[in-house]
């Protein structure tokens, strides 16, 4: 099951920490709309409240009342289609022999269903599919035999695949990142607390600052008095697979993820497509919102150097960047629609021409990425039906080739349109003059990561983790699931 979500938690003085949770939430929203939910912890016991929907409809006064307590978490959930089922919501809560548990996870397991097999063989009752509640158990076992450290770290040596993990143990809160740090976890200072946040952006809504990332294979367990935090490196790595995706288009422009303001990186990357395939056209326009840095950048490059790389010259311009296209911000992710039909739809309800500035005009449209080819065949339609002589298509990202197991829904292989086509037959069945795309070395490059640091899966289909039926493109394998608890001594 993909879980693409947004977690926090936030260990406070003496304030009650629900409403900086519910405001990081908000932060947030972007990370998930199908569900929204916190769990606080008050010194005596837990309070939990978890709805579907966005989080401004998930919660009113009297919710945000009772949960009392200066420790909590909080998760919004992405919508994945069939899915829609208020037993996957989030925070997952737990009450056992030794305490309480709450927990709110970003990412997707890889081998979560070896794990609920042993456990249920122990025993252990599920309530869901998902792999969250797995961990939550597995956790929660550990902690009948172990401290919090150790049991934290045996739980990470049977877990395999992606996890940002913000977790309440009583009014104790933690944030966990996986081994390869997969998706991102930031820790931030607030006047009387700290935060741990899928964002920084969610830090900056709470007048925090951003302390740093929770490092790959970290557990980070913050003071209950808020008075400061504790780090322990669980799992030492060599190399990162940090999801190049959340830089491309699924993160806040305005957070920092892994040292990077993800604005910056997206206007680097509209930089980089002019250089390498640049069209000098009338105007450039993006697709709103995930097209628009790039196309910034884009734009900027193009004021400065010719597409054949020379220097303008003076009086010289390039094309001109233009809001060609209005959104109509009331609807959600196309994604959300579970139907081809529904979302081509959606496209059409989302997007509407400014006809002026693209009638009798030779047009470059940038977004960050070709899913499906419905945003992009619409548009281009769009474009043409309002008199556009040429429409050229520049994408801030590789084709997306191979599905991704690490928690971003990304359609099977059949739907996605590059799995099958080069780019010109790409071009061809979007209606489009020209598409271009970046190469994997240059989106490393803008990002100033290595290559081999990144989660590159669903644009190679090779992936970081061991994934039953895929290709791998490291030395990877998942763990027995039967480690002793000695073994982590
Ligand atoms: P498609 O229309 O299927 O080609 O999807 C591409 C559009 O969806 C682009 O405008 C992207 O910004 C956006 N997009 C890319 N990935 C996702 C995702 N995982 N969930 C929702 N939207 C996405």
């Amino acid at each position: 099951m993909t879980e693409k979500c947004g977690v926090v938690g936030v260990s406070l003085d003496e304030r009650e920490a629900v409403r900086p949770l519910y405001y990081a939430l908000y932060a947030l929203q972007h990370r998930g709309q199908e569900s929204a939910g916190i769990v606080t912890h008050d010194g005596f016991q837990q309070h939990s409240h978890v709805e579907m929907g966005l989080v401004g409809d998930a919660f009113d006064e009297d919710d945000l009342a009772r949960l009392a307590g200066s420790a909590g978490i909080g998760h919004v959930r992405y919508p994945t289609a069939g899915s829609v089922d208020k037993g996957c919501a989030q925070p997952f809560s737990v009450s056992f022999k030794s305490g309480s548990l709450g927990l709110s996870h970003n990412g997707n397991l890889v081998n979560a269903d070896e794990i609920r097999d042993e456990l249920a063989g122990f025993g252990h009752a599920f309530t869901s599919d998902g792999d969250t509640e797995v961990i939550a158990h597995d956790l929660a076992r550990n902690l009948l035999e172990a401290d919090l450290i150790r049991a934290v770290k045996r739980t990470m040596s049977r877990i395999h695949g992606s996890y940002a993990l913000t977790i309440c143990h009583d009014d104790t809160v933690l944030g966990v990142r996986d081994p390869r740090g997969n998706r991102p976890l930031c820790i931030g200072k607030l006047d009387d607390g700290y935060a741990i946040a899928s964002e920084s952006a969610a830090i900056d809504t709470l007048d925090g600052t951003l302390v740093r990332d929770v490092e790959p294979g970290e557990l980070v367990v913050l003071e209950p008095d808020g008075s400061g935090f504790d780090s322990y490196q669980l799992v030492e790595t060599e190399e990162t697979a940090h999801c190049f995706f959340e830089h491309v288009y699924f993160a806040r422009p305005d957070s920092v993820i892994d040292g990077h303001l993800v604005y910056e990186a997206r206007r680097e990357l509209g930089r980089r497509l002019w250089a390498e395939s640049g069209v000098e056209t009338d105007v450039v326009m993006p697709v709103p919102d995930s097209g628009r840095a790039f196309a910034s950048g884009y734009a900027e490059a193009a004021s400065e150097t010719t597409a054949a790389g020379a220097p303008r010259e003076e009086g010289q311009t390039g094309p001109e960047f233009a809001e060609g296209l209005m959104k109509n911000r009331y609807v959600g992710r196309t994604f959300i629609m579970p139907t081809q039909g529904e979302r081509e739809r959606a496209v059409r309800l989302k997007l509407n021409p400014i006809k002026s500035t693209v009638e009798n005009k030779t047009v470059t449209l940038i977004d960050d990425s070709i899913v499906r080819g419905t945003t992009s065949t619409q548009l281009v339609d769009l474009l043409k039906d309002c008199g556009a002589k040429e429409v050229h298509l520049r994408i801030g990202a590789p084709p997306i080739v191979a599905p991704c197991y690490m928690g971003i829904d990304m359609a099977t292989r059949e739907e996605l349109i590059a799995s099958d086509k080069s780019v010109p037959e790409i071009a061809e069945t979007i209606g489009a003059d020209s598409v271009s795309y970046l190469s994997t070395n240059t989106v490393a490059e803008a990002l100033e990561t290595a290559r081999d640091d990144l989660c590159l899966g669903c644009v190679t289909g090779e992936y970081p983790y061991d994934i039953e039926g895929e290709e791998t493109d490291r030395n990877v394998t998942r763990p027995t699931i039967d480690s002793g608890i000695e073994a982590d001594d």
